[in-house]
């Protein structure tokens, strides 16, 4: 069931509302702004209905407070009052409430609203997924990837863990695509996608289709001898997919991967590291691809064979 949170502090107006939408949704009360607070930043609503007249923090305060969260913003919040009057209406709507809702409710308004801007919301986050979905492979498009990266960065900054960029791209393709065909060639790159990603495992580890052949992955808290060492590992994973390559090239389908190990300081910026990953790729294809050329902390250079 879908999360909608109510934050009154009367409660048997909460319990009230709690009963008209209990049958669709599982419904948590929080009887101060605080505490509506915390639990819209740290659990996953589709709603939240809140209520403007309260001690302490009113609803209008803690409305934008969510407003100003990334986590929360989205959230669609209905205010619900006694509040009649059309200013104070119009004072929520500016904040950013999606709807407004005055007492005493009817239970049919209540759950119409509701259930109009739950679907809306839904249709929004999905939209949103998608324009960050590469459509082929079903990872992360360059947009998600473009967020993403600034947004890890800045938190290895903070935490002072070790950050990794890795770029890889599909060996000698142009030829691949020339004898075996461009629809050929989308499947290739999708089973790279999917053999590179399950070697991702923990929820922070990030893989994204960076254009065309070429894939850019992220990965926290590993040094580098094991970020190559797990690296070497992936190439290895796709070699042995064994898709057959135009013989004059090589036997099988391969990638190069270029990386790049390095606890971010708060000054150094992500896009020169990405530089470097960039040039270890270009090194692991000119010493003859099919291998991984990795940069380690103090910028020495690993390398397999
Ligand atoms: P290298 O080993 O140096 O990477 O050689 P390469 O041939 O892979 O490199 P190049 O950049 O010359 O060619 C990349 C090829 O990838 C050219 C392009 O037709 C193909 N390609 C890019 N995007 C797609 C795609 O979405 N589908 C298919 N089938 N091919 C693609
Ligand atoms: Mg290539
Ligand atoms: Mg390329």
């Amino acid at each position: 069931m879908e999360k909608i949170l109510i934050v009154d502090d009367s409660p048997l107006q909460a319990v009230q509302l709690k009963a008209i939408l209990e049958d669709e949704y599982d419904i948590t009360i929080a009887q101060t702004a605080e505490e509506g607070l915390y639990r819209a930043s740290n659990e996953d609503y589709v709603l939240i209905l809140l209520d403007v007249v309260m001690p302490g923090m009113d609803g209008f305060t803690l409305l934008k407070k969510l407003q100003e969260e990334i986590i929360t913003q989205s959230v669609p919040v209905i205010l619900i009052t006694s509040l009649s009057d059309v200013e104070h209406e119009q004072r929520g709507l500016v904040l950013g409430a999606v709807d407004y809702i005055t007492k005493p409710f009817h239970s049919v308004v209540v759950k119409a609203r509701v259930n109009t801007h739950v679907k809306l919301y839904n249709y929004r986050r999905q939209a949103e997924w998608q324009s960050m979905t590469d459509q082929l492979t079903g990872i992360a498009n360059r947009r998600r990837y473009d967020r993403y990266s600034i947004t890890k960065w800045r938190e290895a900054a903070r935490m002072q863990v070790p950050f990794s960029i890795c770029i890889f791209d599909i060996d000698r393709f142009k030829v691949y695509n020339d004898t075996f065909g461009h629809p050929a060639g989308d499947k290739v790159i999708a089973a790279v996608a999917k053999t590179a990603s399950s070697c991702l495992k923990r929820s922070t580890d990030f893989i994204a289709r960076y254009g065309g052949e070429e894939f850019v992955a992220l990965v926290l808290g590993d040094h580098s001898e094991k970020a190559f060492k797990h690296w070497n590992k992936v190439r290895q994973a796709i070699e042995n997919l064994h898709i057959p390559h135009d013989p004059s090239v090589s036997e099988w389908v391969t990638v190069s991967i270029g990386g790049v190990t390095v606890i971010p300081q708060v000054e150094s910026s992500y896009t020169s590291y990405l530089k470097i990953a960039d040039t270890m790729l270009y090194d692991a294809k000119k010493q003859g691809r099919n291998r991984v050329i990795w940069a380690d902390e103090r910028m020495r250079q690993l390398s397999e064979k």
